[in-house]
């Protein structure tokens, strides 16, 4: 049994070490991912304030084109004025011009507004943009590098699959299944030492005769917690003292 124990041991080694590079993987591609987001984020918020500013130019031109029909309507009154017979025409007229400038002025107010407007977004813009090229450099840098970890990685990960296979093959078949069920359930730890009597998967003490029976390693026991398998963790092998 004692041998056995040595085998599963062996494996879980391997398994750490494979769960190890994994989320080495996943961490890169996670902070990958998030800066690519950021990046789509300021591109959607850029493409939101072109749309802004365009509306606003739209808008401008109807203005100017408004001013200048106005404009065109008042010089033909003031023409009309010189030769109205009455004075209630020419005071229609008169109000006609009136109303007319009146509403030009606050075209023109609109105008002025539309122009900061507008500076103000193509301010936006243009900050946004340069912000957007520096992690775009950023991203490119990032990604291969990434790149190269990623392919130092896979070719560690393909050694540990195959060193696995080699252990697992050793592990009997009916316990390999249990250590494989027990990983699956317990976040990719099914064999874990006990130091002092406290189970290394959940940090609970093992009862007192488990315990003893655990250092005579002939039998395998499961922690009655968390039901990882248990080795004996002597203090000289204990990596968390
Ligand atoms: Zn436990």
């Amino acid at each position: 049994m004692k041998e056995e124990i040595q085998r599963l041991k062996d494996l879980q080694d391997v398994d750490l070490k494979i769960g190890k590079i994994e989320r080495a993987m996943a961490a890169g591609n996670e902070k990958l991912n998030s800066r690519k987001g950021s990046i789509e984020k300021q591109k959607a918020e850029i493409a939101e304030f072109e749309a802004k500013l365009a509306e606003g130019e739209a808008r401008r031109r109807e203005l100017e084109s408004e001013v200048e029909d106005a404009q065109l309507m008042i010089k033909d009154r003031q023409n009309k004025l010189m030769k109205v017979q009455t004075n209630r025409e020419y005071q229609s007229i008169l109000k006609e011009i009136d109303d007319a400038k009146s509403a030009n002025r606050q075209r023109d107010d609109e105008l002025v507004r539309l122009l900061e407007q507008a500076d103000y977004l193509q301010k936006k813009i243009d900050d946004q943009a340069a912000l957007c090229a520096e992690e775009e450099a950023q991203y490119n840098e990032d990604s291969g590098q990434l790149e190269k970890e990623a392919d130092e990685l896979e070719a560690k990960m393909a050694k540990l699959l195959k060193t696995r296979a080699t252990k697992a093959k050793k592990v009997k078949a009916a316990l390999l299944r249990k250590y494989e069920q027990i990983r699956e359930k317990r976040g990719g730890v099914a064999m874990v030492g006990v130091n002092r009597g406290v189970c290394h998967g959940c940090f609970m003490n093992v009862p007192p005769q488990l315990y003893n029976e655990l250092l005579r390693e002939d039998k395998l026991h499961a922690c009655p917690t968390c039901n990882r398998l248990l080795y004996n963790l002597p203090d000289e092998e204990d990596e968390s003292k």
